[in-house]
């Protein structure tokens, strides 16, 4: 019978498609994919021939898109969904037509694979054992700003994306925001030949961003606050649950 599944594809290195990638690039029925041209642009360098259909599915059409390719899934297709890079939903296409097959009782599995998100957070050194993952750093300062103060009290290690254009900026206002002391880590061209993560305070990698900008993808891991950092971004007096229980 038919199913979607979803599949990661690399986020640098070639070699990084698992070998499920490639055999359902082969067999998928359908192929939704965030950009065709990059799409066959990785089936040549895997140099896979792609059988199926190859439809554009991307954040301006999934909505619409979705139910028509379900339809195909219900008659017997299997629907390969791919973003141009890592995995599918974490800030790419495919988040609609997962909870359409859901809603519709219609299979959807997934082939996993590369993501930037966990690639980053593992390297970084930082605690790995609670993480929080925030997506693309807001554009805006004001919005910026507001975002990295609801984070500042974030007791665990914080995953975020950014580009090249602004990290200069995203670090001041880390700096000011969480302090020059708090640990961190920047990643960036991960798999890549110029894969390169910097690792220190706060205060280090902005002066590193300063004086030799990171050119790239990029990837923000950040420490989670300490104990007295919660405390002091929940604005003072938090109590223990002893204390709690005295008051009661
Ligand atoms: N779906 C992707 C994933 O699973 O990682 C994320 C897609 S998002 C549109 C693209 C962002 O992911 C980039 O701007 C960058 O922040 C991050 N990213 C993707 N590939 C990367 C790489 N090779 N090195 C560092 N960051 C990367």
């Amino acid at each position: 019978s038919g199913r979607v599944v979803l599949a990661a594809t690399p986020i640098g290195n070639t070699e990084d498609a698992s070998a499920r990638l490639v055999r359902l690039l082969e067999e998928a029925d359908i192929v939704a994919a965030e950009d065709t041209r990059r799409l066959y642009d990785l089936a040549r360098r895997l140099d896979v021939h792609v059988s199926g259909r190859v439809v554009a599915y991307h954040d301006h059409n999934e909505r619409g898109k979705a139910d028509p390719l379900l339809d195909e899934v219900e008659s017997g297709a299997t629907v390969l969904v791919v973003s141009d890079a890592g995995m599918p939903t974490i800030n790419d296409p495919g988040l609609a037509i997962v909870r359409r097959a859901i809603e519709r009782g219609l299979p959807v599995t997934c082939a996993p694979g590369p993501s930037a998100v966990l690639d980053a957070l593992a390297l970084s050194g930082l605690p790995t054992d609670r993480f929080c993952y925030e997506g693309f750093v807001p554009r805006k300062h004001a919005d910026r700003v507001k975002k990295l103060r609801m984070l500042s009290g974030e007791m665990r290690t914080i995953v975020l994306y950014e580009t090249p254009h602004r990290i200069e900026e995203t670090m001041r206002d880390l700096a000011e925001v969480f302090g020059e002391n708090r640990l961190m880590a920047l990643a960036r061209e991960l798999t890549k030949d110029f894969e390169e993560v910097r690792r220190g305070s706060i205060g280090d990698i902005l002066e590193g961003v300063v004086n030799d900008p990171p050119r790239g993808e990029i990837v923000l891991v950040i420490a989670g606050a300490s104990e007295q950092e919660a405390v002091q971004a929940a604005g003072g007096a938090v109590l223990s649950v002893e204390e709690l229980a005295e008051k009661a």
